[in-house]
């Protein structure tokens, strides 16, 4: 049977069966995947394959070939990564202007990681109903630069219920992830999605900032608008995957679409003559902002991101 991952304990995995049926599952002897060394074998989000037993519960005998995956490095030296989802399609980066304030350099690391993953991300504004005039014009000002450069600009309000349908609209046949700093929103708003849907988002959180360690295992929801929703406690952001310099201007996709013109192919738009983003910059036509992060980005400025992980 076929089907596909919507939580992992460690040792034991829901799967639902193409019919809609759950299944505990376990997995017998060992995964090799290509490329990765994982703590984790098996993701939610992953598609397996698995064999029924007697006893009711399945055997995963087959996983099968990930679009994307996202991960967190693990804490202990060993070069092991732990994944935390596979086969997102969409991360929807909750972005409040107040209380709390979310950074350019905040939303570009995020975006960054996300063109990295090869994964779309979607911004979504939050908390609107609070916005004074200031607030506003600096909430459409992001807008106008994040949507210039191609990526989808949400407002909503979880509280009064704006901008909800959209959102919908977006999420929907498609399996999801949100982030965004601790207070944005993010349970309210899944619950103004979903009402009799009660993620462990808040809780989590909590225990966290109680000092308290705990391992924290993502699980995928399904929302009755035919949306699936993965739900990972603990993570507000993602670390930028490690890259090389040269690299990180391709995850600018205002900056990549000028590197053609640029004098030096291997240019990193920084020191270099003749550099077409560097002009664009001059011109107007590069937010500063982004320059800004992306210079942080390339010098590995972790004090403008100490935020990124672990919120607050
Ligand atoms: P999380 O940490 O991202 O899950 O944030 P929460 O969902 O716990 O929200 C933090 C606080 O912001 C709560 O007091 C919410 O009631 C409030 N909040 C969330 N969304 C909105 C909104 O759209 N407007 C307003 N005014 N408050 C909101
Ligand atoms: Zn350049």
């Amino acid at each position: 049977m076929t089907g596909l991952v919507y939580k992992s304990t460690g040792s034991w995995y829901t799967v639902k069966a193409e019919d809609g049926t759950f299944y505990e599952c376990r997995i017998k002897g060992k995964f090799r995947i290509k490329g990765i060394k994982s703590t984790n074998p098996v993701a939610v989000g992953d598609v397996v394959d698995f064999k029924l037993e007697e006893s009711g519960n399945g055997v995963i005998n087959k996983i099968h070939e990930r679009k994307n995956y996202i991960i967190r490095k693990s804490v202990n030296l060993s070069k092991q990564v732990h994944i935390i989802a596979s086969n997102v399609d969409k991360l929807f980066l909750l972005v409040t202007i107040n209380n709390p304030t979310t950074t350019t350099s905040f939303i570009d690391r995020f975006l960054v990681t996300a063109e990295a993953y090869g994964i779309e991300a979607v911004i979504v504004f939050n908390k609107i109903d609070t916005l004074d005039r200031e607030a506003e014009d600096e909430q459409l000002y992001l807008q106008y630069i994040y949507s210039k450069i191609g990526y989808k600009c949400l407002r909503v309000s979880a509280t009064e219920n704006k901008g909800i349908e959209k959102l919908k609209e977006e999420m929907k046949d498609s399996i999801s992830i949100f982030s965004g700093h601790s207070g944005v929103g993010k349970s309210t708003l899944v619950n103004a999605l979903q009402p009799s849907l009660n993620l462990k988002t808040k809780e989590i959180s909590e225990q966290h900032s109680q000092g308290q360690h705990t391992t924290t295992f993502a699980e995928m929801f399904d929302l009755d608008f035919g949306a699936k929703i993965i739900d990972t406690p603990g993570i507000r952001g993602f670390g930028v995957v490690d890259m090389e310099p040269d690299e990180v201007g391709d995850y600018f996709p205002e900056f990549f679409a000028l590197k053609e013109e640029c004098k030096f192919n291997n240019c990193l738009h920084k020191e270099e003559p003749y550099c077409a983003v560097k002009d664009a910059l001059d011109a107007d036509e590069v937010a500063w902002s982004r320059y800004r992060s992306y210079i942080q980005i390339l010098e590995g400025d972790d004090e403008a991101y100490r935020t990124d992980i672990y919120g607050e």
